[in-house]
């Protein structure tokens, strides 16, 4: 069966951006050169850095990710490395503009998903948001992988500018053959920090309205579907990532970050040097996620607040969740 990140408290995920460039310009792109840095990491310290999560656990998932990943004249050396090195399971995350024929350079036996992100069920929305061009190019994509033989997963980046069409993508993910469909709430990181403004960030109420009655309605076409709870109650067993699980964040700069709320600032409690993965001085990341607030996620009330809402007496009127742990839905009738 194929398998991709499971987002469980057991699993080791090792999210790999191979660089940072890219050849889209999306409204919401989470990338910040000034934190990551622009170069393209040399294959062979790419396959260095897989030798040791690889090392820590053999069941380790891994997601090549950009910028776009394919961009990447060495990710197929990247890939074949990471099966080699006994990696539970490998995923690419792409634009859909899969570069140097990449389809052509890896296997259905190797790469358990292409994962394409798209934010819209219409040319227009998810043009307004991606750039012209990408959805056609994005469609061409999957249903090139899908004939090849790959499995096919999407990403939607849920925002106030797409979230309206939410409802209305089940026919199309069911016509192209996607087997499982990710929903994403919008993070303020990246370029979307620069507009907090725009109001990118779906109210509590509309999150609640609109989600999971989708997902429930995706679910039901035999596609697994998995998304963030966000908003939970404020009497609901919170627990953060950062303790109870081992996910890793790494950029070409040699950074690793075990929370991606963090990627935006120098948080990061690991880093590589000379291709040795060190802890980095305190004050880091890692003294933050202990802290145990009312308001559930230490790092949302630090970096977007926004979303959050106090009764008159000052307590929370619900906990945000773990951006990391997630409810999966599969088999419902
Ligand atoms: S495809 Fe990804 S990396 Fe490229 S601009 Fe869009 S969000 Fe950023
Ligand atoms: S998003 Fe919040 S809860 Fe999750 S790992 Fe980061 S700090 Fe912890």
């Amino acid at each position: 069966m194929k398998k991709t990140v499971a987002f469980s408290k057991n699993a080791t995920n090792v999210f790999f951006h191979i660089l940072t460039h890219c050849n889209l310009k999306c409204r919401h792109c989470y990338i910040n050169k000034k934190q990551h840095g622009k170069n393209m990491l040399p294959v062979e310290t790419i396959n260095a850095w897989l030798e040791v999560f690889a090392s820590k656990n053999k069941e380790a998932n891994v997601i090549f990710l950009g910028g776009e990943p394919t961009l990447h004249p060495d990710l197929p050396e990247a890939v074949n490395k990471a099966k080699s090195l006994g990696y539970n399971s490998i995923t690419i995350d792409t634009n859909g503009y899969l570069f140097h024929d990449i389809l052509s350079k890896v296997s259905p036996d190797v790469i358990d998903y292409f994962s394409f992100s798209l934010d819209g069920a219409t040319q227009k929305t998810n043009d307004m948001i991606r750039g012209k061009g990408s959805f056609d190019t994005c469609i061409q994509g999957i249903k090139s992988a899908v004939l090849k033989g790959f499995s096919a997963s999407l990403i939607y980046t849920v925002s106030t500018i797409n979230l309206h069409e939410l409802d209305n993508i089940a026919p199309l993910l069911k016509d192209l053959k996607i087997d499982r469909f990710f929903i994403q709430v919008i993070g303020i990181r990246g370029k979307s920090a620069g507009s907090r403004q725009g109001k990118l960030q779906v109210s509590r109420k509309d999150w609640l309205k609109i989600v999971p009655d989708a997902a429930q309605k995706i679910a039901r076409l035999g596609i697994i579907v998995t998304y963030p709870k966000v908003f939970l109650s404020s009497e609901a067993p919170f627990e953060c990532a950062g303790l109870v699980a081992d996910n890793y964040f790494i950029f070409p700069n040699g950074r690793v970050y075990r929370c991606p709320l963090c990627e935006d600032y120098p948080l990061h409690s690991l880093v590589f040097k000379d291709n040795v993965l060190a802890n980095t001085p305190r004050i880091n990341e890692n003294d933050l996620f202990s802290l145990n607030i009312p308001e559930g996620c230490v790092m949302n009330k630090l970096f977007q607040p926004d979303n959050l809402s106090f009764n008159p007496n000052g307590i929370p009127k619900y906990q945000i969740a773990c951006c990391m742990l997630k409810k999966e839905i599969r088999n419902i009738k």
